[in-house]
């Protein structure tokens, strides 16, 4: 068994594994040099693999360069990716921090005689640094979820925050017993669960920059620049999960700015895109719990109410409606008012098309703006469902009728 754990093999075979992220990470800071995180981990990498190296040659290189070097590269590796995870937080950092364990290391090694010597002292030495400095990746990975929930965050703090408590079981061993006593087996391992929690924590490291990426990717085609809130597919994406979970009825609201086109006219498009802004602040502001709210064309918007009867859905929207009347809008040192025009539909039947939906609802918003402006329609489940089964008997090739279609039938 101890012959299967031999120390030397696994630490060739940790520091091949570090040594290929290191080039994965590197390849990625060649391609985006701005990039100070990717730039520090992959120094973390390069250290750890070469300090890993020198550790695996006992017996083959002098002491004082397996001992001495190879483990001031590991000890100065953890606080590398600290500084790492901190410029990838946008945290204030100096890199400087991150030689003071390995100056430690090298300051008691070739410093103090009496420790370079005695096993047990360097043992417990090299275990505190590397039960603080883990510390220090794991609580620094944990910080950001709040922020950024990149599942790998997660991982490596969990990965990082074993490795500390291994090497600190490993110092309480060291403690305990001589060195020299501890059977083979064990220091194998020892070494195995570190060499292991070392190389999951780093490749963490390289896959929380890739989740990064798909996070900024997948909001970027979620979310709608101006506002910051869905944008239609992903307000119809949104709504239809919704929908799936919920069993009770609900509604849907299309909300649309009164004579737009005159504020754009009045106050230029800057001023018009603060009122946009402006708007759905407002509405965020007042959404009742679990609503979906998105911006689905120029100064067109709709929410999506779940478990909520058509009367509740009506007062909420008439809420929301004397809100954006009430509510100035500071443009500069100039104030202006606007107003909307809502649409709402009841949720006719669970296996009603959105589209339907938002065809109901454009119907209603087209009878609040033929009626003046600034009002709420509501239509009932039946309303909707007379309005669907004429449309669908009229355009019985294209299958459901088009918004369009809705519009023009009254
Ligand atoms: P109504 O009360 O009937 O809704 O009149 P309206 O003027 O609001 O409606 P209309 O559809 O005629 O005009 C909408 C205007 O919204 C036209 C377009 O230039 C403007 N618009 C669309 N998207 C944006 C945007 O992102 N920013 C700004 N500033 N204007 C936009
Ligand atoms: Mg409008
Ligand atoms: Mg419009």
């Amino acid at each position: 068994m101890s012959e299967l754990l031999n120390v030397s093999t696994l630490m060739l075979c940790l520091s091949t594994g570090l040594a290929i992220i290191c080039v994965f990470v590197t390849a990625n800071w060649l391609r985006e040099r701005s990039n100070a995180a990717l730039f520090f981990w992959a120094l973390a990498y390069f250290t750890s693999a070469t300090g890993v190296f020198l550790l695996s040659l006992r017996g083959l290189a002098p002491e004082w360069l397996v001992a001495g070097v190879g483990n001031a590269l590991t000890t100065y590796a953890m606080p590398l990716y600290w500084v790492g995870i901190r410029a990838f937080d946008d945290r204030p950092v100096n890199p400087l921090w991150a030689t003071v364990p390995p100056a430690i290391w090298l300051g008691l090694y070739f410093g103090l005689p009496t420790f370079q010597n005695d096993l047990g002292a360097r043992i417990l030495g090299a275990s505190v640094l590397m039960v603080v400095t883990s510390v220090l990746v794991a609580g620094a990975g944990w910080r950001g979820r709040a922020k950024e929930p990149l599942p790998a965050r997660t991982w490596l703090s969990v990965f990082f925050g074993l490795h500390a408590a291994v090497y600190a079981l490993r110092l309480i061993v060291t403690l305990v017993q001589p060195p020299e006593s501890i059977a083979s087996l064990t220091n194998g391992i020892f070494m195995f669960s570190l060499f292991a929690l070392a190389l999951m924590g780093g490749f963490s490291i390289f896959v929380m920059t890739r989740e990064r990426l798909e996070f900024r990717y997948r909001r970027e085609a979620e979310i709608d620049s101006l506002t910051g809130i869905f944008n239609r597919r992903a307000f119809i994406k949104a709504v239809d999960r919704c929908r799936e979970q919920s069993k009770a009825q609900g509604a849907l609201a299309l909300l649309d700015l009164d004579h737009f086109k005159r504020i754009n006219d009045t106050y230029g498009h800057a001023g018009g895109d603060e009122t946009l802004m402006a708007f759905s602040r407002l509405v965020i502001a007042q959404l009742p719990q679990g609503a979906v709210f998105g911006r689905i064309g120029g100064e067109e918007f709709a929410l999506y109410l779940p478990d909520c009867e058509l009367e509740d859905a009506r007062a909420t929207c008439e809420r929301l409606r004397e809100a954006v009347e009430r509510a100035p809008v500071r443009l500069g040192p100039q104030e202006l008012r606007m107003t909307v025009s809502i649409g709402l539909s009841a949720d006719v039947a669970s296996y009603a098309d959105i589209n339907f939906l938002l065809g109901i609802a454009d119907r209603g918003l087209y009878i609040s703006k033929r009626n003046g402006r600034n009002r709420v329609t509501a239509l009932n489940a039946s309303a909707g469902l007379k309005l669907i089964a004429s449309l669908m008997a009229e355009s019985k090739d294209a299958g459901r009728p088009d918004r369009d279609g809705l519009r023009q039938a009254t």
